[in-house]
């Protein structure tokens, strides 16, 4: 467990380095001593052998052999001193003689022990034995040697103690033991310096790096030296430094992305691989409702009839038809499908954008609305022109009377699709805003006071009562007089047309706050609660027989509120069917005029 630290590694390491070399000194140290002692023994036995005379013991007996030897080659053979030893062995009866001090203790033992030497019983068979060899008996260590001397007839056997050197190994061992232990010691201190300063700084990183991990990028390492582990550490400060921009980087896209996400109006559904719903933004949340992701994309499938599942989308690559078409409440969406995927391209899931068409929808049936009114209006005069122009050319001509009355109708309706085109040619100027304002400042009192005057003969065709009146002091406007008159004229002409014979017309104008009010009262038809918001769309009318037949286009209205709205004004109409309408203009005065 601990061998797992570097630290502890490294200490280990000196430690069984110190040990590697000094034990090997220590056994060659003690084999030096030894060898040096053997050396000593053996030139000592040898050098007495040179003058060794065998003939004089041809002769003799071992005790004779034993005496001669302690009396005059002693000193040859240095065999002199408290742990050397020599014996005279009879080969042919063994007996013995020796001047070791064992041979004195147990004389069987002594011998039987002889016989366990080598060199001994190599002597004893008549060759030299001269072997090295450090003998052990009993806890007695010693070098020997033999020699068959007169032939034969003895053995000469040499014993070197080792207690005469024992002490000085002792001493030397002792000596590496405790050098030994001083290096077990420098080495522990020496690695756990050592790898102090390596693994102080590893830690360090690595305790950086945990910081790292939880988010902060904000310590920044010292660097402290040149080498290997300031390297290491200068990198990791790099490294932290562009995983910190990285971040940054990441974090700046994503919440730009979020931003988009949240405030743009289409919807965006993130759906992962199993269909669940794992990211919905403020729009797609109002368009699915806010329990978008209670439900998975096979719910959304099977209730809005995509026609097509997640997995035809993310494993059907020729599926063309991504889009589908919705219909959330009074809503038509459109969703578009995509796969998004991961780093190798592994599909993770889908997006689905979805693209609020309802406005589109309603403008695109507008449109087609409006062609078709068109269209309409334009083949009803075209139809009579057409037929009153033929029954004259089949003969009707000759008939005076009819003919006039024909053209008649052919020139009225030629009149109304000339007034139908003007309409929609103006209201197409009022579309593109290519209409030229003369601006000026213009009293209101004086054009509707014009356009009364203008319709007066009108009225009073019909038998109607046409009054005007003008309340308080109305200041100038800024405004159009011609636009501003066709509007009055075109109400104004409403409130005749759609009151019966002796009804009453009354127009007024007056100042409420900062706008000019003009209103026109008729105690005619009046118009159904649920047409009024209507009759402001082009070609609306609410009883469309009768307006034709009043030469109605079904278009005054709808210019009137695009002039009065160019105008910054207003339109508003209150009618009660059967009793009447009023119709009340609105419109701004300039700033400077606002004090009365
Ligand atoms: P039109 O050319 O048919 O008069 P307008 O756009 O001027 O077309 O008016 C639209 C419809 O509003 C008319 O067809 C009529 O049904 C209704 N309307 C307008 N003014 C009045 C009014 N003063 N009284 C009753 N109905 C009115």
């Amino acid at each position: 467990m601990f061998l797992k630290s570097l630290q502890w590694r490294l200490v280990s390491f000196f430690c069984i380095i110190s040990f590697c070399l000094i034990i090997p000194i220590g056994l060659f140290l003690n084999k030096e001593v030894e060898d040096s002692y053997y050396k000593t023994f053996k030139a000592g036995i040898e050098n007495g052998f040179k003058a060794w005379n065998d003939e004089k013991f041809i002769n003799t007996d071992v005790k004779q052999v034993f005496e001669e030897i302690t009396n005059n080659y002693a000193v040859l053979f240095s065999i002199i001193g408290q742990n050397k030893s020599f014996t005279v062995v009879d080969s042919s009866n063994n007996e013995i003689y020796s001047s070791d001090s064992r041979f004195g203790e147990d004389k069987d033992k002594f011998f039987n022990d002889l016989l366990r030497s080598d060199n001994f019983v190599s002597a004893m068979k008549g060759e030299s034995g001269g072997k090295k060899k450090l003998m052990s008996y009993n806890g007695v260590q010693f070098f020997d040697y033999a020699k068959p001397v007169a032939g034969g007839r003895f053995v000469l056997y040499f014993r070197y103690y080792k207690d005469e050197w024992k002490e000085i190994l002792d001493n030397s061992n002792r000596a590496i033991l405790t050098s030994l232990v001083v290096a077990f010691v420098v080495a522990f201190i020496l690695g756990y310096m050592l790898s102090k300063t390596i693994t102080v700084p590893i830690v360090r990183i690595m305790q950086n790096a945990q910081r790292l991990a939880s988010g902060d990028f904000e310590h920044v390492l010292e660097v402290k030296s040149d080498d290997e582990i300031g390297k290491l550490t200068s990198a990791f400060n790099y490294m932290a430094k562009s995983l910190k921009d990285t971040l940054a980087e990441i974090s700046s896209e994503k919440s730009k992305i979020e931003t988009i996400l949240d405030y743009m109006t289409d919807g965006v559904v993130a759906f992962n691989m199993k269909g669940e719903v794992i990211h919905a933004n403020p729009a797609a949340r109002k368009m699915l409702g806010s329990n978008v992701f209670d439900r998975t994309f096979d719910d959304y499938a099977k209730e809005y009839n995509f026609g097509f599942s997640l997995e035809d989308i993310i494993y059907i690559e020729s599926l063309g038809n991504r889009e589908a078409n919705i219909a959330i409440g009074d809503k038509i969406i459109k969703a578009y499908f995509a796969v998004f995927s991961d780093k190798a391209k592994r599909p993770e899931g889908i997006i689905a954008v979805l693209h609020d068409i309802t406005e589109q929808e309603k403008l695109e049936n507008m449109r087609k609305e409006f062609v078709a009114n068109v269209s309409h209006e334009l083949r009803t005069p075209l139809t009579s022109i057409k037929s009153y122009a033929e029954t004259l050319m089949d003969g009707a001509l000759e008939d005076r009377e009819t003919t006039e009355k024909f053209l008649g109708v052919i020139n009225t309706e030629a009149d109304r699709m000339t007034r139908l085109v003007k309409d929609l040619l103006q209201l197409s100027r009022l579309d593109n805003l290519q209409m030229r304002w003369n601006m000026q400042d213009i009293s209101i009192v004086d054009l509707v006071r014009g356009s009364v005057e203008k319709m007066a003969l009108e009225a009073k065709n019909k038998g109607q009562q046409l009054e005007f009146y003008v309340i308080g002091d109305i200041p100038l406007v800024r405004a159009d007089y011609d636009g501003i008159e066709q509007v009055v004229l075109n109400v104004l002409s409403n409130a005749i047309k759609y009151t019966p014979e002796n009804g009453k017309i009354t127009v007024y104008v007056s100042r409420i706050y900062n706008e000019v009010q003009i209103k026109v009262v008729d105690t005619g038809i009046g118009i159904p609660k649920e047409d009024i918001p209507r009759v402001f769309e082009r070609f609306y009318r609410v009883d469309k027989a009768r307006s034709r037949e009043m030469g109605g286009t079904g278009l005054g209205l709808s210019i009137a509120k695009e002039i009065i709205e160019a105008h910054s004004g207003s339109v508003a109409i209150k009618s009660e069917p059967g009793k009447g309408t009023e119709v009340i203009l609105k419109l701004p005065v300039p700033e400077m005029e606002g004090v009365i």
